[in-house]
């Protein structure tokens, strides 16, 4: 747990949060602010500042994510019709939240860069 990281107190469970999944690796609930119908964080329980921090020790992490939003796209019924799977890294990158997470977009036609 890092002091006043948002994430971690979320995964700790002492701020509310709308989850949808959760192993003992990584927690998922729903964006506070979406930006589409469906817009799901995953985050690591660890905190790992953003993914300049991803090695070869925590990528299992990374890996069980990508897992885990393939099998809830499938519960959210948009495996079919497409999502996208965000990561804003560092100021330029859009990174508001330093504690890593993959955003999970779905719900609305076209993807793009922006
Ligand atoms: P990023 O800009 O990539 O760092 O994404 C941070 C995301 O966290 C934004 O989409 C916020 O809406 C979202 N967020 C911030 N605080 C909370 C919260 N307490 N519960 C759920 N989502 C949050
Ligand atoms: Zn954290």
């Amino acid at each position: 747990m890092s002091n006043n990281c948002i994430f971690c107190k979320i995964a700790a469970g002492e701020i509310p949060c709308e989850k949808i999944y959760e192993d003992e690796l990584i927690i998922a609930f729903r964006d506070i602010a979406p930006v589409a119908p469906v817009h799901v964080l995953l985050v690591p329980k660890v905190h790992i500042q953003s993914a300049n921090e991803i090695t070869s020790e925590n990528s299992h992490i990374v890996a069980r994510i990508f897992e885990v939003a393939s099998n809830l796209a499938l519960e959210l019924g948009i495996a079919e019709s497409g999502y996208r799977i965000v990561n804003n890294c560092g100021a330029d990158g859009g990174q508001t939240v330093a504690h890593l997470h993959f955003h999970l977009i779905a719900g609305r036609a076209g993807g793009g860069m922006y």
